[in-house]
């Protein structure tokens, strides 16, 4: 756990989430500042900074991220109409916390990838 981290802190339970699912690796909890009629934040519970970071040190705990947010997509009613899953890394990208997060998406048309 790094203590600095916002996102470890919800994972030792120090800072309150709304959670949605855990798993022995994993934890998915809605965003604060929901972006979407539904929007939940998927993590591994060990600590990287982004999602290269993880994938390249740990590819199986990765695929758990990803199986995670796809059983909170059918939890949250989202395969039939779709959904999107995306990794804010780094500056460009504008990542806030840089615990590796997946952004969940859905209930509603998103409009485009990208704003322009
Ligand atoms: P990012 O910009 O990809 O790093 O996203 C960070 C996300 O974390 C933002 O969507 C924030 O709204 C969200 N967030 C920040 N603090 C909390 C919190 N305490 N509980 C849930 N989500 C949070």
């Amino acid at each position: 756990m790094e203590t600095d981290c916002l996102f470890c802190r919800i994972v030792a339970g120090e800072i309150p989430a709304t959670i949605v699912r855990e798993t022995d690796t994993t934890l998915a909890f809605r965003d604060i500042a929901p972006k979407a009629p539904v929007h939940v934040v998927i993590i591994p519970k060990e600590h990287y900074a982004d999602v290269a970071t993880l994938a390249q040190a740990d590819p199986r705990l990765a695929g758990e991220v990803l199986a995670t947010a796809a059983v909170v997509a059918e939890d949250e009613g989202l395969l039939g109409d779709g959904f999107r899953l995306m990794f804010n890394t780094g500056a460009y990208a504008g990542q806030e916390v840089f615990h590796v997060h997946a952004h969940l998406f859905g209930g509603a048309p998103l409009g485009p990838m990208l704003a322009r």
